[in-house]
């Protein structure tokens, strides 16, 4: 999302004046962080990467420095007051108000603050959509994310979402539609669609009704040149049995659902206010199952919410053995001021928490290297994304279970379906060979 909201700032100063985005800072008039609050680690290196841009103002005296994201919408004036050679403050939901904001700066000679939820304003006022990083060498090509809807209001209590980033609100059909039709102008054959609570979208259909997240991901595989759909990230309350059948009968849809559970313990779901029991997500994961067979199920996990036990920890490996989970974001608690969870005792030690997370990360990862040495000898549908990290002599393709395949190939190739056969598995990473002549789907 915050890669989305970044690009989207990009688009905007082009638009307005004609900024263009520059991998130097000693070159920039504008500078501008977009930060996450997600975890206090986050958090904090904002202000590190504050000090260090200050000085580039003076050798620039007409430098302009913004903060926006979650951080910003969260700490408002107080940035202005840690940080006073800021110029702008924004929110993830008054990004589009970027122009006017620094034109006010620059009139008034005042720091700018704008950090309210205008609702959907902000998608009524971005420039129309572009593929993933499309002016960045390096760039994800065929590929781009969509945002469908924002903000939170499941209200875990451990997060600062629907603080940060508000209510859910979701964009209308009408509007998602027209926006992966332009992008498949552009040559874009996947998109992924991003939100909080992806699947709670509930978006206004073209008579006036609400449509759901199932019907929003048909309307999209319906569009000629949409040859993949993603989506990122859901919640378990919202898996619907609508949206789980899709995977029996919508082949465009990836054989790759990342659902967070968060901790397979009963205890600790309740006191985070998940809103399901451990029971109810392993259902869910039965029902994808059975309608997709081979689907690489991922997660976000939580280590050392307040009062979990030994017990409580164990019970989550142990949904991890069964899930046979591919991939994780794991990481430990971080009380979020303001949060409910901010306020709850906590006894553990911080060794005993890490410790904890690393063996949770060591049977993922475990987990991960089953999945790939299983995809050996196998060929699979690959979307080329651009070169790869290691090599420029090599390509980097993201398989239908979003597993990256590096492989020999050439620059043309770029944004384009291949079939690849999977030859190695070396340092966690797959390398292959092209199976066939470029298949182009199109
Ligand atoms: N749809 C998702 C869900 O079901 O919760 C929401 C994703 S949330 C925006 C991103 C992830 O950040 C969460 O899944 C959680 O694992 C992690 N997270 C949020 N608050 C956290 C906190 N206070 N400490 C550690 N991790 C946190």
């Amino acid at each position: 999302m915050n890669e989305y909201d970044s690009d989207k700032m990009a688009a905007i100063l082009r638009a307005w004046e004609g900024l263009v985005l520059t991998e130097h800072p000693e070159d920039a008039d504008v500078i501008l962080f977009n930060t996450c609050s997600i975890r206090e680690k986050a958090e904090e290196k904002v202000f590190s990467d504050l000090g260090r841009v200050r000085t580039l103002k003076l050798a620039n005296p007409n430098l302009l420095i913004g903060v926006g994201g979650c951080v910003a919408s969260q700490e408002g004036d107080a940035i202005l007051k840690r940080a006073p050679y800021v110029d702008v403050v924004f929110g993830p939901q008054t990004l589009h108000r970027l122009p006017k904001m620094l034109q006010d700066r620059r009139l008034t000679g005042l720091s700018q603050v704008d950090i309210s939820f205008p609702e959907i304003e902000k998608f009524d006022h971005l420039p129309a959509s572009f593929q993933s990083r499309a002016d960045k060498p390096q760039s994800r090509s065929g590929t781009a994310y969509v945002s469908i809807m924002e903000g939170c209001s499941k209200y875990c209590t451990f997060c600062v979402v629907p603080y940060t980033r508000g209510e859910e609100v979701s964009r209308p059909l009408h509007d998602v539609l027209r926006d992966v039709e332009v992008l498949v102008t552009q040559g874009v054959k996947e998109v992924t669609l991003l939100g909080q609570n992806v699947n709670a979208y509930r978006g206004m259909g073209d008579d006036g009704d609400i449509v759901d997240f199932a019907y929003l991901l048909q309307s999209i595989a319906a569009l000629d040149g949409i040859e993949r759909l993603r989506y990122t990230t859901s919640h378990p309350r919202e898996m619907t049995q609508r949206l789980i059948d899709l995977y029996a009968i919508q082949p465009k849809l990836v054989s790759h659902l990342h659902l967070p559970v968060q901790s397979g313990s009963d205890r600790i779901l309740a006191a985070m206010k998940r809103g399901h029991t451990v029971l109810e997500y392993k259902s869910i994961i039965r029902r994808i199952r059975e309608a997709r067979p081979d689907i690489c199920i991922t997660s976000d996990f939580i280590v050392g919410f307040p009062g979990e036990t030994e017990q409580d920890f164990e019970a989550t490996m142990k949904l991890i053995d069964e899930v046979g989970f591919d991939n994780s974001f794991s990481y430990l608690y971080s009380p979020r001021p303001g949060t409910p969870a901010a306020e709850l005792r906590d006894n553990t030690p911080h060794e005993i928490k890490a410790a904890r997370l690393m063996r949770l990360q060591e049977l993922v990862e475990q987990q991960e290297e089953k999945v790939a040495l299983g995809m050996l000898g196998t060929t699979q549908r690959a979307l080329v994304e651009g070169l790869s990290k290691k090599s420029d002599r090599e390509l980097a393709a993201r398989t239908d279970n979003n597993r990256i395949v590096n492989f020999s190939g050439t620059a043309d190739m770029i944004g384009q379906f291949v079939e690849v056969k999977i030859t190695q598995l070396v340092h966690h990473t797959l390398r292959g060979e092209m199976a066939n002549k470029m298949m182009n789907f199109q």
